[in-house]
């Protein structure tokens, strides 16, 4: 590929990072550093004009929103979190694959009124509840959400389960499934617009490497 307009790509590291690495090889963009290893949170690749920043899962399309970087890939669970205010999301990359659930203990009731829900994942835990017509309790979390039940802070959790292996090392069961996750490709709307020519190109790149990982 030739980039022939600068561009900067959003990820954060560790899984997603990972998994993305190959799919932008494919895309012949290479990084020249490893975040796992490096402390820079911006980084080179061998196209002069693509850089990458490094930066927390759940600050991703915030930073694609406001076109501090072009593009970005994002969990669904975070996407539906923030919105997708401002934000084209034109490619399902396929990664970092798992299910947003409800959890609790194998005789945890799941009818009700006052139900208390932890979970880092409030925006989704409220609509799923509404939608099964249930006033329940959101109480927010930023991790271990698996603690919850068992100290009595909540009565259920929603949470992504990839094994189930965290749940079951906790007595935890999943209950119900909400809906699956994976990492989106998301475009800020004015490089949409304005790096048309070399954003299309990246995506048929993107797709290409996809569909040979399927
Ligand atoms: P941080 O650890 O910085 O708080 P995080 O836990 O959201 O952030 P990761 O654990 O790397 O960061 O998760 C990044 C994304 O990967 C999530 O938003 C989700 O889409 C996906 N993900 C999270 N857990 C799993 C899992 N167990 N299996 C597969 N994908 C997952
Ligand atoms: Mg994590």
């Amino acid at each position: 590929m030739n980039f022939d307009t600068p561009i900067t790509i959003a990820l954060s590291k560790g899984r997603i990072f990972q998994q993305a690495l190959p799919l932008l090889a494919h895309a012949g963009i290479v990084p020249t550093d490893d975040p796992e290893t490096s402390r820079k949170l911006i980084m080179d690749t061998n196209h002069p004009q693509v850089k990458l920043v490094i930066i927390r899962a759940t600050d991703v399309p915030t930073y694609v929103q406001w076109g501090a970087a072009d593009l970005g890939v994002a969990g669904k669970d975070v996407l539906l979190e923030h919105g997708g205010e401002g934000l084209y999301e034109p490619l399902d990359l396929k990664i970092a694959r798992c299910r947003l659930m409800v959890a609790g203990a194998p005789d945890a009731n799941l009818e009700g009124n006052r139900l208390r829900i932890a979970t880092k994942y409030v925006e989704s835990a409220r609509r799923y509840f509404a939608a099964r017509g249930q006033q329940v309790e959101i109480i927010k979390l930023y991790g271990s959400m698996e603690l919850a039940p068992l100290v009595g802070l909540s009565d259920l959790i929603v949470d992504l389960v990839e094994s189930g292996n965290t749940l079951k090392a906790n007595g935890l069961v999943p209950l119900e499934h909400i809906t699956d996750i994976s990492s989106r490709l998301v475009v800020n709307k004015a490089a949409w617009k304005m790096k048309h020519a070399t954003i299309m190109q990246l995506l048929a790149a993107l797709q290409e490497a996809i569909a040979k990982a399927a």
